[in-house]
């Protein structure tokens, strides 16, 4: 296994001198070098093999030994130079203070055959300056969810992290999963996460919040030197472009969750990309029937702050927190609100194109934004699952859907027969509304189908593989990563996986309910 290592975050940025683990506030630095902590019986349970091929791996690299050994934290390949990196945020709206990788230890930044660069990240690696209270490990059912959901967030065409491998430790790690006092012993795991950069929204608030504004200026021209290359200009004018850039890379991102029904469940600003992608995948969820206060997040059940229907507002905050930590390199803060505006200019194009597109229209315009706020009302109040009723939508000629079309998308016999009129009668208004789409009949289909999966990876999807997982059979996990691989395409034979939550997950741990306890 031959990896070439080009570590431009440790290099290019100050590190902090001190050497151990031990828990501290770190400042004047932006990482801390800490080496994973070994494991006693590292175990592969699944790589993402189109990862490996980018980063120009084999799937006999991915079986030999060594493999085992580099993404379980017992061995590090020639080149690498592991670091946690350090960084703040606010945390349901307040401010925390440094947080920094807890339990992440980046091991190195990966030079793809292509040329692209690639930080290779173990979550659940052991402890680090950053780890509080914790242990720095991640349990199985966690390591799961967040390496099947980066791939299949990948394969919608999200922009998100990756995750390359699912490594079992043998070792048990002990949580309190509702924090209600029953703490379980649990198995460990380990997975290696993959991005072109893992820099937060918190890595900038972190130094502003101790004035140290020299460090802000580094991080900050490191930030556009490195991942925004494509970014011309220089001083404050550059600075707002890039922050400009991050808050449409952002507020697409926003659309693009609410296109597919993803609930990320803690939009902190510590879990907020500074290259608009999906990350930190903790307690997320998928939305069944349509709902916008859905919070798969029982941390989050009070003020239900992290709601499906409120991401789009929360990403402008997160960006306000942003703002306001990038506010002392700027003589004038009138670009930054610029920014801003642009965020909501951003996420109302897109989220129009997205809206035309899941109702295969050409145009998202105002009669097709009432559509689907309509169609969105009924579908909450009838319990309609939002996949399963857009899907079937495309799937017939728009003049001859009938409500009987859409028995699978209900949730509720009763409630089915109580609002049927109402659907008769939106469906005929999308069909006259189509009849007069500059698109044909195929135009519209094709359209359809590239905008509404049939495949996401519903709670309740994951939660069977991790009880198959926990009962010693783990090949569920690469079972369900290959069908979420095609999550556009008809999957003759794998309609299971595309069908709605059944009763028993209704209510269920892993299922609606989750925890940040991971
Ligand atoms: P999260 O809720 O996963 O975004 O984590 C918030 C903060 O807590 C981050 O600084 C994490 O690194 C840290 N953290 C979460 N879980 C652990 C753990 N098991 N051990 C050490 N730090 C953790
Ligand atoms: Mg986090």
């Amino acid at each position: 296994m031959k990896i070439r290592f080009d570590n431009r975050f440790p290099a290019g940025l100050p590190g902090d001198p001190e050497r151990t683990n031990r828990l501290r506030q770190v400042e004047g630095a932006v990482w801390s070098a800490v080496e994973p902590s070994p494991v006693p019986a590292p175990r592969v349970l699944a790589v993402s093999t189109d990862l490996l091929k980018t980063l120009g791996l084999t799937e006999a690299d991915a079986a030999s030994p060594a493999f085992a050994q580099v993404f379980g934290g017992n061995a590090l390949l020639e080149g690498m130079q592991p670091h946690a990196s350090n960084y703040g945020g606010h945390q349901f709206g307040n401010w925390a203070g440094q947080l920094g990788d807890g339990r992440a230890i980046t091991l190195g930044e990966a030079v793809a055959p292509d040329g692209r660069h690639w930080e290779l990240q173990l979550k659940g690696a052991g402890p680090t300056p950053y780890s509080r209270r914790a242990d720095g490990r991640a349990v199985l059912r966690s390591s799961i969810r967040e390496f099947l959901c980066s791939e299949a967030m990948h394969h919608l065409g999200i922009p998100t992290t990756r995750a390359l491998s699912l490594v079992a430790t043998g070792d048990d790690v002990v949580r309190d999963m509702f924090y209600d006092g029953h703490p379980e012993a649990e198995p460990g795991a380990i997975v290696c996460r993959v991005a072109p950069s893992f820099l937060r929204f918190g890595h900038f608030e972190l130094p502003a919040s101790r004035g140290d504004i020299e460090l802000l200026r580094t991080l900050v021209d490191f930030a556009i030197r490195r991942d925004y290359p494509q970014l011309q200009g220089s001083g404050e004018a550059l600075y707002a472009a890039w922050f400009r850039e991050i808050a449409e890379r952002t507020a697409r991102l926003m659309a693009e969750w609410m296109r597919v029904g993803f609930v990320h469940g803690v939009m902190n600003t510590d879990n907020m990309s500074a290259l608009g992608l999906t990350i930190d995948y903790g307690p997320y969820g998928w939305i069944d029937n349509y709902d916008p206060d859905f919070t798969p997040n029982t941390t989050d059940a009070q003020g239900r702050r992290y709601r499906f229907g409120w991401q789009p507002r929360i990403g402008l905050w997160n960006l306000q927190q942003l703002a306001a930590a990038l506010s002392p390199l700027f003589s004038d803060i009138t670009p930054l609100q610029a920014g801003l505006e642009a965020y909501g200019q951003e996420f109302a194009r897109t989220d129009r194109r997205n809206i035309a597109r899941k109702l295969g229209l050409s145009d998202g315009d105002d009669d097709a934004l009432t559509l689907t706020r309509d169609l969105q009302a009924w579908m909450h109040k009838a319990e309609v699952d939002m996949t399963i009723f857009f899907r079937t939508l495309g799937e017939g000629d728009a003049d001859a859907l009938t409500p009987d079309a859409f028995a699978d998308a209900f949730y509720d016999e009763a409630k089915r027969e109580i609002h049927r009129d109402e659907l008769v009668a939106w469906l005929a208004r999308y069909a006259s509304r189509v009849a007069d789409d500059a698109f044909d009949a195929a135009g519209r289909r094709e359209t359809m189908r590239l905008a509404n999966p049939k495949y996401i990876l519903r709670n309740w999807l994951t939660q069977e593989v991790i009880d198959r997982a926990h009962a010693g059979d783990a090949s569920g996990i690469t079972e369900l990563l290959n069908v979420m691989q095609r999550p556009y395409d008809d999957q003759p034979g794998r309609e299971y996986f595309a069908g709605k939550r059944p009763d028993w997950a209704r209510n269920k741990a892993g299922c609606s309910m989750l925890s940040c306890s991971s």
